[in-house]
């Protein structure tokens, strides 16, 4: 058994993976979410809160994982949760820009209340096993405290100090990477098929990729069918948003993270917003076809 109690606040595809990680490992948990009907596989399980104010008085620590910081804020800072946070500590696992876990942190300190930014290259699946990295900053004898669980939750947990934007530059870089990498090969699928050839000549001959990587980020695209089980379109929309913001409060030149977000809020707009990454396909393949 852990011996913190434990609050999970946001039981969407993440938070709800996080609570039954923790739930699993025999900690006492927690949760919350604002729609209610998410709590119900909690039943039996862990304690359902009726409301944020009940779920941090009873918790050491409070996991907070929801759409954006903007949501978190409304949740926390009110004040009357505000008060219970005294001497607690929050994990924050909604992302953000790095300008904003520093302000978090700043926040946090005000209150009393010790604070790990974490982020996370991981999807849900891959929440409670040996999968997955999640980066966090923040004082060191706060992640010590914490190690326990959170180690537990993927199979990678990097310390990167107490530099509060660290964790979250290296989020955006980490899934840009990815994100990017995947948009470019949606716009060539997506001329291959406006001229009738086959993918498979491309994946076949394409140098220094890695032929499972452009095979799992093309699934769905043949069948044009894209079920998410990790992030929700519209999640990397919000999370998009936060990238380019972060690179104008970085003073870096934001055209490529405008372009992946634009194409994000057309396949939004097509009706994708609960589909997979993938669906991107659907923003780059020709509309009148
Ligand atoms: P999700 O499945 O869409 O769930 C969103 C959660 O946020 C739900 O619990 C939702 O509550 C809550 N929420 C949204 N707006 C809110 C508001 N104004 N007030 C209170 N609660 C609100 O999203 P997710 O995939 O779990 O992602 C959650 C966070 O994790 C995001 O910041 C995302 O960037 C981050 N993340 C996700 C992944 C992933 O693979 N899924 C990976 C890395 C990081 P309701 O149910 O009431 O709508």
């Amino acid at each position: 058994m852990g011996d913190r109690s434990i609050a999970v606040l946001g039981l969407g595809r993440m938070g709800s993976a996080i609570a039954e990680a923790l739930i699993v490992a025999g900690h006492e948990v927690t949760v919350w979410n604002r729609m209610p009907d998410k709590t119900h596989s909690f039943d039996g399980r862990a304690r359902v809160a009726s409301s944020v104010v009940e779920a941090c008085g009873v918790s050491d620590v409070i996991i907070v994982c929801v759409l954006n910081y903007d949501a978190s804020d409304a949740l926390l800072r009110v004040r009357d949760v505000e008060s219970l946070l005294v001497g607690k500590t929050l994990v924050q696992f909604s992302s953000a820009t790095p300008e904003r876990a520093r302000e978090a942190a700043a926040w946090a300190a005000s209150v009393g209340l010790a604070y790990l930014d974490g982020t996370m290259s991981a999807g849900p699946k891959q929440i409670g096993s040996d999968a997955g990295t999640i980066y966090y900053t923040g004082a060191p004898e706060t992640f010590e405290a914490c190690r326990n669980f959170l180690e537990g939750l993927v199979g990678t947990s990097v310390y990167c100090g107490t530099e509060m934007g660290h964790a979250a530059a290296l989020d955006f870089a980490h899934l840009g990477v990815m994100c990017g990498t995947a948009m470019v090969v949606y716009n060539a699928l997506a001329l291959l098929a406006a001229e009738s050839v086959d993918a498979e000549e491309l994946f076949a001959t394409l140098p220094f990729f890695d032929r499972t990587f452009l095979e799992r980020i093309s699934q769905g695209v043949a069948s044009r069918n894209y079920p998410s089980g990790t992030a929700s379109m519209t999640i990397w929309r919000a999370w998009a948003e936060q990238f380019v913001q972060s690179e104008v409060d970085a003073g870096v030149d934001p055209k490529v993270p405008q372009l992946l977000r634009d194409y994000m809020i057309r396949a939004v707009e097509l009706g994708h917003g609960d589909d997979d990454l993938s669906a991107l396909y659907e923003a780059l393949r020709p509309q009148s076809v």
